[in-house]
């Protein structure tokens, strides 16, 4: 395949692309990283930031020296930072956490109230999503289409069903399996007219395409939304949560010490206002300045360009890979065309760990293999029974099933792809050989292994 201009113009923006990794055979490749949706490279200049910023870095909210009040001041403009990039409303408070999954955690506590109180999340959630909600909630499941992509129709039954006991709605605003982006404004509107309220887990999604959370006053604007700084180039452990002050006024925090509160004494505790009541313990402000870097390097590049820099490697990935024998791929093409920047498939004859692996060891691929977090959703993309489930949770031997996931970021490129759907199409010519060369390998079986089955892995 011939491709006229495979380079991206984002490419030297971002730190480590040309770093030289070695094969199998010794040799010395630029690597490809194909797993962006697990996390992405740092942007080169959030890294100059972190490094200029470094002599002035001192405690947040903790003193009255000079680089003290910088950082405090730095720390609390990036409150606006994100706002403003997501189109927050001025009542929503900004909390930084350390990733996505600590945000819905936190929600979760603050939103818990009766158990007779109903959470609808979704068949296709990663982990984050559907874990925290369990034993805090009455947790109902939003069914998929055939096409693997969500029903309207079963979240309105369920919202007619469950007559005013729902509470929240929390649906991911992209799958990190499917790369489906969901309707999240019509979801927004629906939940809203059956009194809910909707949180969006924007992992997969803020890095990808332009969001607006939308006035308060309208229908389809989103109460609650979380993001990890770590999936949008910004590697040094901020995460956000957003939503209404109101609802964490009146809430005890998950995490609770200094920097949270008022005066305490060994009778009575005066809590701060939220988002500091929400923080307790040193703010973590080497990471909101990588954050904030990352926000303004992305909104300057313009996410629209981001986005559809990103649909044109994947819909290069897509055609690529419909060409190969043997290959499934777990999200079709349906017209709407709503999808981040990746792909799940699996090859006929090879296990899905082989196929990560020879991806790596012949050419210095990094892809991601598993169950991505996202077990119900692979378990129901791959039609599994409850007994085979059961089976694999008993067997810790037996080869766990999966799938393989290509993910993009704004510095891959064409060649690259052409350099992958290359090597995947040679092994699916070869499969036999690759299947014996290359057997099963249990982490808990390799050198400094960790005895967890490397499949689970998020
Ligand atoms: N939601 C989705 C859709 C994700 O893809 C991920 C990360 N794989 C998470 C939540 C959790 O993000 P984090 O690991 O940053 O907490």
């Amino acid at each position: 395949m011939i491709y006229r201009n495979p380079g991206s113009s984002f490419r030297n923006l971002v730190a480590g692309t040309d770093v030289k990794i070695p094969l199998a055979n010794g040799k010395y490749v630029t690597g490809i990283n194909f797993d962006n949706a697990a996390t992405t490279p740092p942007l080169s200049a959030v890294i100059r930031e972190i490094t200029q910023f470094a002599p002035w870095y001192a405690s947040v909210h903790r003193g009255k020296g000079y680089k003290s009040i910088v950082c405090s001041d730095l720390y609390e403009q990036g409150r606006e930072v994100v706002r403003e990039f997501v189109n927050a409303d001025k009542r929503d408070v900004v909390i930084f956490t350390k990733n996505t999954t600590e945000s819905i955690n936190m929600l979760a506590y603050a939103l818990a109230a009766e158990k007779e109180q109903v959470v609808l999340t979704t068949d296709m959630e990663h982990l984050a999503n559907d874990m925290p909600w369990r034993d805090k909630f009455t947790v109902d499941y939003i069914a998929l289409t055939k096409a693997g992509r969500l029903s309207l129709r079963s979240l309105e039954s369920k919202l007619q069903a469950y007559e005013g006991r729902v509470k929240l709605v929390a649906v991911t605003g992209a799958s990190n399996v499917t790369g489906y982006i969901n309707p999240i404004h019509k979801i927004a509107r629906l939940t809203h007219q059956y009194g809910a309220r909707i949180f969006v887990d924007g992992a997969q999604w803020v890095p990808h395409i332009s969001v607006n959370m939308r006035p308060p006053d309208s229908v389809e604007h989103i109460d609650y939304l979380a993001f990890s700084g770590h999936k949008m180039y910004a590697p040094f452990g901020t995460g956000v949560l957003i939503g209404p002050k109101a609802t964490f006024d009146n809430a005890i925090p998950v995490y609770q010490g200094g920097g949270a509160v008022g005066l305490v004494s060994q009778q009575s505790i005066e809590w701060d206002d939220p988002p500091a009541k929400c923080e307790a313990g040193t703010p973590n402000m080497m990471g909101v300045l990588a954050l904030i870097t990352a926000i303004e390097t992305l909104s300057k590049l313009n996410l629209n360009s981001i986005h559809s820099y990103e649909q044109r490697l994947i819909d290069y990935a897509i055609s690529g890979l419909l060409t190969i024998p043997g290959i499934t791929l777990y999200s079709i093409r349906d017209g709407t065309e709503a999808r981040v920047s990746l792909v799940s498939f699996s090859l006929e004859g090879l296990h899905h760990s082989q196929i990560a692996e020879i991806l790596s060891q012949k050419a210095g691929i990094a892809v991601r293999n598993g169950l991505f977090c996202a077990h119900p959703y692979v378990e129901k993309l791959l039609r599994l029974s409850d007994e085979e489930i059961k089976y694999y949770q008993t067997h810790d031997d037996k080869k766990l099933p999966g799938l393989v996931r290509i993910s993009f970021g704004i510095y891959n490129t064409i060649s690259e792809i052409e350099v992958f759907l290359d090597l995947l199409s040679h092994i699916a010519s070869q499969r036999q050989y690759y299947a014996n060369k290359y057997s099963y390998v249990l982490e808990h079986n390799r050198p400094g292994g960790d005895g967890k089955r490397a499949d689970f892995y998020c």
